[in-house]
């Protein structure tokens, strides 16, 4: 489904962020990506919907190269959910689940109809936080939002850097389980950045474990865990 083929990023500054990557992600998995800071996850994730493009090397998105294809056909094919500030402040949270849908021209009742469909899915009543601005929620319903919004234009990728990461340990976990939940009834393929090793285990069907723009094991949890 996402194949990366010798992707390799430098900065313009020198940095080397990603080094001759080559992976490949099944069609329905779930792979975890899981290093320090720094070692080069978000910028593998951004070129992935091409935010940033490779120094050299082709990414492949159900076998197609992902340099020839539209960015906006690329935002109905891969959603994606970061960390905090994700929402668009000034916008409802119907308005920003229906982003997407808005790019790719939908009518407003069609946008407004599957914004309220999804945020249902996500375990918020659209009656009652339809209207609700992003500073009106806390943090775990804001990330809910933005699960609800990758969603929207129903993408069979998603691309998630830690989108969990600023919300408090209970509330996490919850987030986690129903996740977990609507990734295997809805069959995403999914890529998910964490600092964390056991939401990295708790979550990937394999991980990727980074160091220094590199992946240097990627195998199931229980592999992982089991090398010393
Ligand atoms: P994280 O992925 O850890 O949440 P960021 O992606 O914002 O954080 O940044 C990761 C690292 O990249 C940080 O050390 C940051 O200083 C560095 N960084 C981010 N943007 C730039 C930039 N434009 N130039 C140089 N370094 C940057
Ligand atoms: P991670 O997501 O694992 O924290 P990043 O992909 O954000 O790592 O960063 C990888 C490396 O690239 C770091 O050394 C970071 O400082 C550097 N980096 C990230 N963004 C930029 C940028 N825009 N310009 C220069 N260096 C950057």
């Amino acid at each position: 489904m996402i194949r990366f083929e010798n992707v390799t990023k430098r900065y313009p500054d020198g940095t080397t962020a990603v080094d001759d990557l080559s992976f490949e992600v099944a069609e329905g998995e779930l792979v975890t990506l899981v290093g320090p800071s720094g070692c080069g996850k978000t910028t593998t994730m951004k070129m992935v919907n091409r935010l940033i493009e490779p120094t050299s090397g082709q990414i492949f998105l159900d076998g197609e190269d992902i340099a020839s294809v539209d960015p906006v056909e690329l935002r109905r094919r891969i959603g994606y959910v970061i960390q905090q500030v994700g929402l668009f402040p000034h916008k409802t949270v119907l308005d920003n689940t229906g982003t997407v849908p808005h790019l790719l021209g939908w009518s407003k009742a069609k946008r407004r109809e599957r914004a309220a469909e999804l945020l249902d899915l996500v375990g918020l009543d659209p009656a009652v936080f339809g209207d609700r601005y992003p500073d009106q929620l806390s943090g775990g319903q804001r990330q809910r939002v933005g699960v609800a919004r990758a969603l929207a234009a129903d993408p069979p990728v998603l691309l998630m850097d830690e989108p969990f990461g600023a919300v408090d340990p209970v509330v996490r976990e919850h987030l986690q389980t129903e996740f977990l939940k609507l990734q295997s009834s809805l069959h995403k393929t999914v890529l998910f950045v964490t600092h964390d090793i056991e939401e990295a285990v708790r979550l990937g069907d394999r991980i990727a474990v980074y160091g220094e723009g590199r992946v240097e094991q990627f195998d199931p949890p229980t592999k992982v865990l089991g090398a010393p």
